[in-house]
């Protein structure tokens, strides 16, 4: 197999460039940053920017290879810096990924066809020859909210790593093509470090960065607290060719106008019969919430009363997203059922 991911060995703090910007504008495209540890018969990896418009990782990433008086990390560190070119096309930071290309993080299965495909073969034959003890694969969401992990097992080492990261931590067993669904010979986690724009998520960023090159144990029983843990969201999702938009009144030419304000309901209890916007004459028609069974339950989850969307039970919304590329694209928010443990 070609191999298109460089690799920086152990840059030194005057080669990274005096800002994220040059930082990026340094590397060719993806590259692997291999860093020795105290210990070097151990490794961890970090990969971050599969998503061009997430950037907390790479901030944190760039500060912390900036610092001169940077200690070599406990363990060998792999970090992969992935979409760069999608990252840095202007404006800089707002593209998930190039267009006309497939998103980076639904790759990572067969069949590898595509270039992003190809990408995501060599991530995973590069991670799994480094063997690494854990994975932590750093992303933000699209909209304002807060830290959580995602896991696709709730094995005591995935629930013990992800707790140094989050308190907040989603199974999920959905088949998405995602990184962490991998089978990498190692517990991995996705760390959601929060809104792309927060303050608060280039801190998650940098703290986690911390606990990962100076953790002596990623895997310990005590320390942090038991995670809240929320398992099974479902994706709400609008069919192809329905149009969405945000806005405080229902726009005439818009199949569903969702409130702009729709990103505080991430990750707090939303009640029943709140309003979340409107919708045009097919009312839930144009939804779909798909269950583990492959049954659309969105009939359960939500009603529609006089051209208006409301939630008919308690809900748990997350990645909420206020843009409406990312609900077409991807999907409007999960949800979980606050009631269901
Ligand atoms: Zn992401």
């Amino acid at each position: 197999m070609r191999n298109t991911i460089d690799i920086w060995p152990n840059p030194r703090c005057e080669k990274i460039g005096h800002s994220v910007k040059e930082f990026l504008c340094n590397l060719n495209g993806p590259t692997w940053i291999d860093i020795p540890g105290q210990d070097n018969n151990r490794t961890r990896v970090l990969t971050t920017l599969l998503h061009g418009n997430e950037p907390s990782g790479t901030k944190a990433l760039f500060n912390w290879l900036a610092n001169p008086g940077r200690k070599a990390p406990l363990t060998n560190l792999s970090c992969l810096i992935c979409s760069v070119e999608a990252a840095l096309l202007e404006p800089e930071f707002s593209h998930r990924y190039l267009p006309d290309t497939p998103d980076m993080n639904r790759c990572f299965r067969p069949p590898y066809d595509s270039t992003n495909g190809k990408l995501a073969e060599e991530i995973l034959h590069r991670i799994r020859d480094l063997t690494p003890e854990a994975v932590i694969d750093m992303h933000n969401t699209s909209g304002a909210g807060p830290d959580f992990a995602v896991t696709t097992s709730l094995n005591t080492n995935y629930v013990n790593l992800a707790k140094n990261f989050s308190h907040r931590l989603i199974l999920t067993e959905l088949h998405l093509g995602a990184l962490m669904e991998a089978d990498l010979g190692c517990p991995i986690i996705t760390l959601e470090c929060g809104g792309s724009s927060d303050f608060q998520a280039d801190q998650k960023a940098l703290s986690a960065l911390e606990w990962l090159t100076t953790g002596e144990n990623l895997f310990r029983k005590n320390g942090a607290p038991q995670p809240d843990i929320y398992k099974h969201p479902l994706r709400f999702e609008i069919r192809d060719n329905v149009s969405i938009c945000y806005a405080d009144h229902p726009v005439a030419d818009s199949n569903i106008t969702l409130y702009p304000d729709i990103e505080k309901y991430n990750f707090g209890i939303t009640p029943e019969n709140i309003c979340l916007g409107w919708v045009g004459p097919k009312g839930l028609g144009y939804f779909s919430a798909i269950d583990d069974c492959g049954h659309d339950i969105k009939g359960d989850l939500f009603y529609v009363k006089q051209d208006k969307l409301y939630t008919s039970q308690p809900l748990r919304l997350f990645m909420v997203t206020p843009r409406p590329e990312i609900a077409k694209k991807d999907c409007l928010f999960y949800l979980v059922r606050a009631n269901t443990p």
